[in-house]
């Protein structure tokens, strides 16, 4: 079989180029170039340890939601919380002004040196991993889809954009569920943390409807 045939085309477009972590570095011609450059672990290498890695974070994601969900009656998400217009400039939308709240929330806690140091290690390296991504990826999104009509190839990036942007968010969420089950002593640094993830996640799907359905190359196939 020749590389070109285990390649997926396009499956590095709407990655979080977080190549440590991903699962398809096998079929990634991108992380191929990059093994040739780097001392990266052999495509393949850890594609099954990632998986095994990413559905554990899944159930840990499925229990934030759940334990959120229980707060709704104290935090009601209202649809006027929801930005659902694209009227003001990517980087003054209140959808990209509550990532870069959430950024600099994080940066705070840093700065505390109170919990950070706790973290547990998966969810430590996915939250760092994520601090400073949300922002400039959503900033991006909304760009792209301010230029963009309805349906347009342009389009797709941004609902392909708004998704890894969406799938960011999701799973900082599950690793923050974890740090909550971990220190449940300190309910009230996460929990405000926890439910500015969940109203950014509810903002963006609210912003791009049709994100959570797009089709990743290779990546959601
Ligand atoms: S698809 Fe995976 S291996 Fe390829 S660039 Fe994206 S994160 Fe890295």
């Amino acid at each position: 079989m020749s590389f070109s045939s285990i390649f997926i085309p396009g499956i590095d477009r709407y990655c979080d180029r977080w190549c440590d972590r991903c699962a398809f570095t096998s079929r990634c011609r991108h992380y191929h170039i990059e093994q040739h450059l780097s001392s990266k672990a052999a495509p393949g290498e850890l594609d099954i340890f990632n998986a095994e890695f990413w559905m554990q974070m899944q159930l840990e994601l499925s229990a934030a939601v759940h334990r959120i969900n229980l707060q709704a009656e104290a935090h009601p998400f209202s649809p006027d919380d929801a930005p659902l217009s694209l009227h003001r400039s990517a980087r003054e939308h209140p959808c990209s002004l509550n990532a870069l709240e959430y950024a600099g929330l994080l940066d705070q806690w840093k700065s505390s040196d109170r919990i950070w140091p706790l973290l547990p290690e998966e969810a430590g390296e996915i939250i760092r991993q994520y601090h400073y991504f949300l922002y400039p990826k959503l900033v991006r999104a909304i760009e792209v889809a301010l230029t963009s009509s309805a349906g347009s190839t342009v389009g797709e990036v941004a609902e392909g954009t708004a998704k890894t942007v969406l799938i960011a968010i999701d799973r900082s969420l599950g690793a923050w569920g974890l740090v909550y089950r971990a220190y449940p002593r300190y309910e009230d640094d996460v929990l405000p943390l926890l439910l500015h993830l969940d109203r950014l996640r509810k903002s963006v799907e609210a912003l791009f409807p049709a994100a959570r359905a797009f089709c990743r190359p290779g990546l959601d196939e």
